[in-house]
């Protein structure tokens, strides 16, 4: 990515005093976010269901002059989110930017072909579900609250920023239930975004690919190492969508997608700099 000091300068002030909150930022993306956004005068609350590596990344945040409130928060109930955003209110009175980043991994396949008995009969499908409960339907209940909260706040520049994954685009297998999660997360913005532009809220979804955190299992991690980080760097990609932007036209549609897994493209304002957050993970 290739931002002038110029343009970052621009962003940063949009971050200035802004209310961040974000989920799963006890290390990862959704820590290195964090950090990003504290160094560029954003409020963070933030929530994990690792109490105490959510405390060392409030440490860290404080560390460099960062504003920063966190609780521990399981995304999967719908009580612990309530919570959250409302320690963000009660602390900060309002929320400008809304990151369900919390996430997990998984890599089983859909059907076990080479054990399945075709001549018994169909058997009882036990599909792990606990994916889409983390990174989709606690990211509904994410969303839900996001869209609550920020309809009650005046101020411009009002985000909910979804991570999905290059999984929301393209089948990655094995990891059946993870890619219908991602997927689905970017369904859910795209329908979402066209929504809540009458509140004068924006919908973004940052797609990555591999970025080198506690979430990728071990062959990708080999995968990691075989690459040059220059390379690296370039296949995370973005996609946003609908923005309360001056372009109506745009709303609703994908307009930044990371071509060939090679250009990162993201177009406009903020979430620039919140992506850079995950670039730095990979420095
Ligand atoms: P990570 O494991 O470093 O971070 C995930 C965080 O979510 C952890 O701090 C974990 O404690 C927290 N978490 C897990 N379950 C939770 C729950 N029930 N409630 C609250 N917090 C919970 O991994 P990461 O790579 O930083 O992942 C962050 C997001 O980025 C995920 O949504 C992931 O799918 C997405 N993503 C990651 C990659 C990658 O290559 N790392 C690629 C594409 C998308």
């Amino acid at each position: 990515m290739s931002l002038t000091d110029k343009q970052l300068f621009a962003h940063a002030s949009r971050l200035r005093d802004k209310v961040v909150l974000i989920t799963g930022a006890a290390s990862g993306i959704g820590k290195a976010i964090a950090l990003e956004a504290a160094k560029n005068g954003a409020h963070l609350v933030i929530g994990d269901i690792d109490e105490s590596a959510l405390q060392t990344s409030c440490k860290e945040i404080k560390a460099i002059g960062g504003s920063v409130i966190g609780q521990r928060c399981d995304v999967t109930s719908w009580d612990d989110q309530v919570s959250l955003f409302q320690l963000a209110m009660r602390t900060y009175g309002k929320i400008h930017i809304v990151i369900p980043n919390a996430g997990i991994s998984e890599r089983a396949r859909f059907n076990n072909l080479d054990t399945e008995d075709l001549g018994s009969g169909p058997q009882p499908m036990k599909p792990d579900l606990k994916p889409l409960e983390i990174n989709l339907i606690s990211v509904i209940y994410s969303a839900r609250l996001a869209v609550f909260y920020l309809r009650s706040n005046p101020d411009p520049g009002k985000t909910i920023v979804f991570i999905g994954s290059i999984a929301s685009l393209m089948s990655l297998p094995p990891g059946c239930m993870y890619v219908t999660s991602k997927h689905g997360v970017l369904g859910l913005a795209k329908n979402l975004a066209n929504e809540v532009h009458l509140f004068g809220i924006r919908v973004a979804t940052i797609c990555p690919w591999f970025a080198d955190t506690a979430i990728v299992y071990p062959a990708a991690r080999r995968l990691l190492g075989n690459l040059p980080m220059a390379q690296v760097r370039h296949i995370v990609g973005s996609v946003i969508h609908s923005a309360t932007d001056p372009d109506p036209s745009t709303h609703g549609a994908v307009y930044a997608i990371p071509d060939d897994l090679g250009a990162f493209r993201i177009e406009g304002d903020e979430l620039d700099l919140l992506s850079t957050g995950m670039y730095n993970i990979l420095k």
